[in-house]
């Protein structure tokens, strides 16, 4: 026969901790609780089968299901004593749901249930009449609330008044004679609203709070709660039915939640708040300000539990300890203290924040409570970035807030606190910079903004997604960064960033974005860097002084004990390239050699090599420019000692380098001494309709080949010059945008006479390694005939998902985030890989490509090298290694361990 109904109490349950899915989580921690001892007043739960079964069957129950109700009540009865429904030693229960995952605060629970108008004296007699009638009014408001569905307000306000009438300031201070007279009220409303008496048969109060919960699982709220989380709808719910213990027994009675651990900063240290004289939901509900539990918690003059009940304090702290190291990871308790006995009612694993986690998982396997193993598996890989952005004082932010700051919200697109001076555009933020901190405001930015953004502390932009142009080059910068804050108007004509109820601000006011929460306020608010950047980055703080950083620095190291997939960088500087490598990268999987295009005076190279009517124009622009592009590599060359470093051949379309407005051309034709018309005609011949499927990439590296070829010659030139003074180099040149065996071909001969060119010249060996790029789905089909050709592959799987699926990445914004919203798509295909269809090309491109060349080197160097589920699902791919921008580097270090304990595990 089917087993509906799980009982707990006098040390034994039948459930336990594994049979979540059946008896929810809330049962399955009652059960465990009971059986290793800690006090949990007894109670039986009714499994989750048991929803499925109700919403199969028309809202109805399995036939037997009465009958094991009544048992198991009988069983609960019996071990506390007292019988539901006795006028004389009246049980009360509280009914309460509990599904698989938490569902905090979505679902229904009804406590005191089981009072009526004889019990209630029952228990009078018992205890007092005060206590009494006070439960008996919480009663009937939850019940009504909860099954009868009426308005908890009309209860509140009669529970006001009464307060009032007794001139007293909180609801434990009511006396019993107006308790008793609101117990009345209470009753005439049901009366009134639901044209029915308060229900007195206890057993009917129990069938009707039963079927509320299991109908609370199809609420409004429950419905959308699980579609934000993902919870299947057909998990159901579990109902608990429980012996009421009581926190509103008088001053020697309590009721409290607490964490073993501070989920905010992972201190070591219990943690949580309590109220006295009261009853569960009164703390949740923030009638009242609940108190601490610890002295160490104190700020004012409040009584913490540890004073005013030492003993239970003590007893309080064993059983939490006996918890810890039971679950063995911090809980989330919550508890009852009847007449100076403490219970417990709840626990689970505790939210807590990537700070938090980190410490946690470091300080348990320090304690011997878990294995390094462990704590890489427990902390989510995303929730190290947390860790490396600057924060702002949280009282501060608490007080902006409430003083109307707020100026509007828009994607947490850079995790990070930063406040600074507002500036509307690159060059002014660059010139403000100098005398302080600066916010660049943009409607949306492009990479001639890429100085800007740099010297900013922080970027907002009014349009945009998550893999906007902001959001991308932010993350990879490590910048705080808002996107897509659509509430806010940037006007830069007039210089003004607007926002409903507030007055304009101006370029040079203070601004301040929370780029983990997405809030942009007004003004000047408090930031520090993270400690980690301060020992690891700066060197302006000794590791010794910085916990934070100690726990940084241990857990991507446990990581690397375990994984086999390699971390590279995405790096186009020598300062970006020494930051990733201090954050643990083993070379750079993506050097972009245009951004070293914009900077200064080469801009005016770059254009003039653009400009230049004919190739021996271009090539004179082009040699200007070779020492600078060698300078770079050098520098890059010696912060990746020993390590291969990628370097892909320009890619963008050319026309990028050109002036766009009027006024830009016009200033570039001054300084370059061009006519206006001349130069606005040049660039509109060099527009194209579509340029991101245009004349780019190697398609330019072979009508223009003196482009590469002067980039090979400073690539390898770099590589001899810093080789010859010691140093180990390892160049990797990447073609892009290959779709072509014959492109391949061509580009990669030149490539390798020109390397072989310079090796001759300098006198120095220096390996030549050419690769290309997977981006254009093409490449990923004749994968096999490019192995022959290439050393190596690295798919690009920002431009791949865009081909794959059709979509413009920077257009993809006006529709992408409906269709995710629609579950057209499970996820933004930008941010985490499409495994069915562009994963396909992954794993088909390096199967092919293995297939002729079984040692192909292969990598990933779009944005999802740097995203845990795609780096997930890159190891069952077998690649060689994911690449990502520097600050992201921890992340994918911990999330190619956690891929590898997955397939262990799934390997057995
Ligand atoms: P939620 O899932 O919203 O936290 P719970 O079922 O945990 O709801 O109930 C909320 C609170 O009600 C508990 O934290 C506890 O304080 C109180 N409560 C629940 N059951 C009992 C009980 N049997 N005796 C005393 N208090 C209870
Ligand atoms: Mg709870
Ligand atoms: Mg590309």
């Amino acid at each position: 026969m089917q087993k509906y109904v799980y009982f707990f109490g006098e040390g034994h349950a039948e459930g336990n901790a594994k049979m979540k899915n059946i008896l929810g989580g809330k049962g399955a921690g009652l059960a465990e609780m009971t059986n290793i001892g800690v006090p949990v007043p007894p109670g039986f739960t009714i499994s989750t089968e048991v929803c499925t079964w109700y919403y199969d069957h028309e809202k109805s129950y399995p036939p037997e299901l009465r009958e094991d109700v009544e048992s198991a009540l009988a069983r609960v009865e019996k071990a506390v004593g007292k019988n539901f429904g006795d006028p004389k030693r009246p049980l009360l229960v509280s009914v309460r749901s509990g599904a698989r995952a938490s569902m905090p605060g979505m679902m229904d629970t009804i406590l005191n249930l089981g009072l009526n108008d004889q019990t209630v004296q029952g228990l009078a007699k018992l205890a007092d009449e005060r206590f009494a009638f006070d439960s008996y009014r919480r009663f009937i408001q939850m019940y009504s609330d909860v099954v009868l569905g009426i308005d908890r307000e009309h209860f509140e306000e009669q529970l006001f008044a009464a307060r009032d009438r007794a001139g007293v300031k909180i609801d434990a201070e009511i006396p019993a004679k107006e308790l008793c007279a609101l117990v009345e009220t209470y009753k005439k409303i049901v009366r009134k609203d639901s044209g029915k008496d308060f229900p007195q048969d206890v057993h009917d109060q129990l069938w009707g709070a039963i079927s509320a919960v299991f109908g609370s699982w199809n609420n409004q709220r429950a419905i959308t709660y699980r579609k934000l989380n993902r919870i299947p709808d057909d998990w159901g719910t579990a109902v608990n039915v429980q012996s009421m213990v009581f926190g509103n027994m008088g001053d020697d009675s309590a009721t409290g939640v607490a964490f073993t651990r501070n989920p905010a900063n992972g201190q070591r240290r219990f943690f949580g708040e309590y109220l006295p004289n009261a009853q569960g939901e009164d703390v949740v509900a923030g009638i009242r300000t609940p108190l601490p539990i610890s002295k160490a918690q104190v700020v004012g003059d409040e009584k913490p539990l540890e004073a005013t009940m030492p003993a239970v304090y003590r007893q309080l702290e064993d059983v939490y300890k006996k918890l810890e190291a039971h679950y063995r990871d911090m809980q989330d308790i919550e508890f009852t203290i009847e007449s100076g006995k403490l219970y417990l009612l709840q626990t689970r694993t505790g939210q807590r924040t990537g700070f938090a986690a980190v410490k946690i998982a470091c300080d348990m396997v320090e304690d011997g409570l878990i294995k390094p193993r462990e704590a890489v598996e427990r902390v989510e890989a995303n929730q190290i970035v947390q860790l490396l952005a600057p924060v702002f004082d949280a009282q501060e932010k608490q007080k902006a807030l409430k003083g109307n700051r707020l100026l509007g919200r828009g994607l947490a697109a850079g995790p990070g606190a930063a406040a600074g001076r507002i500036a509307f555009n690159a060059d002014h933020a660059v010139a403000m910079a100098k005398e302080g901190p600066v916010i660049l405001a943009r409607i949306e930015t492009s990479p001639e903004d890429i100085a800007g953004m740099h010297s900013a502390v922080g970027i907002l932009t009014a349009r945009g997604g998550l893999t906007s142009h902001a959001a991308v080059v932010a993350r990879g910068m490590g910048r705080p960064c808002i996107v897509g804050a659509g509430t806010l108007r940037i006007d830069y004509g007039r210089g003004e960033l607007r926002s409903e109820g507030h007055e304009p601000l101006e370029e040079g006011d203070w601004i301040s974005i929370d780029g983990t929460s997405g809030e942009v306020l007004n003004g000047q608010l408090q930031t520090r860097p993270s400690e980690v950047i301060q020992v690891l980055i700066d060197g302006t703080l000794k590791p010794e002084q910085a916990d934070v950083f100690r726990n940084f620095d241990r857990l991507p190291r446990w990581a690397d004990e375990i994984r086999t997939l390699g971390v590279r960088t995405n790096a186009d500087t020598p300062t970006d390239a020494r930051v990733a490598r201090l954050f643990g990268a083993e070379g750079i999987g993506l050097c972009r050699t245009e951004h070293m295009f914009f900077a200064d005076e080469r801009i005016l190279r770059v254009r003039e090599m653009i400009l230049a009517r004919d190739e021996a124009g271009r090539r004179k622009s082009l040699a200007e420019l070779l020492p600078y592009q060698r300078g770079d590599f050098e520098g890059i060359f010696r912060e990746l000692a020993g390590t291969p470093v990628t370097i892909r051949l320009l890619d963008p379309p050319l026309h990028e380098f050109l002036p766009q407005t009027e006024s830009q051309i016009s200033e570039v034709a001054r300084d370059m001494g061009w006519g206006f018309i001349e130069l606005r005609s040049k660039v509109s011949q060099l527009h194209e309709m579509n340029p991101m499927l245009g004349h780019r990439g190697c398609r330019l590296g072979i009508t223009y080949p003196e482009i590469y070829e002067m980039q090979v010659r400073a690539i390898f030139e770099a590589a001899c010059a810093v080789k010859k003074q010691g140093t180990d180099v390892h160049p990797e040149v990447m073609i892009p945008l290959v779709g072509t065996l014959k492109e391949l071909q061509i580009t990669s001969e030149m490539v390798r006479r020109v390397g072989r060119e310079v090796i001759k010249e300098r006198g120095v060996d220096v390996p030549v390694i050419v690769g290309t790029m997977i981006e254009i789905p093409r490449a990923a089909l004749v994968a096999d005939k490019l192995a022959e050709v290439a050393e190596f592959v690295s798919f690009g799987t920002n431009d791949l998902t865009q081909m794959t699926f059709g979509y413009s990445r920077d257009d993809a914004g006006t529709f992408l985030p409906e269709y995710v919203e629609k579950k057209i798509l499970p996820k933004d295909p930008f941010e985490s890989i499409d495994q069915e269809g562009v994963g396909q090309l992954v794993r088909m491109g390096t199967e092919r490509g293995r297939s002729a060349k079984p040692k192909l080197k292969v990598g990933v160097c779009g944005e999802h090298g740097g995203d845990p589920d795609s780096i997930r699902f890159f190891r069952t791919c077998n690649l060689d290694y994911v690449s990502c921008s520097p600050y992201r580097v921890p992340v994918a270090r911990l999330a190619a361990a956690q891929a590898e304990l997955e397939l262990q595990a799934y390997e057995g």
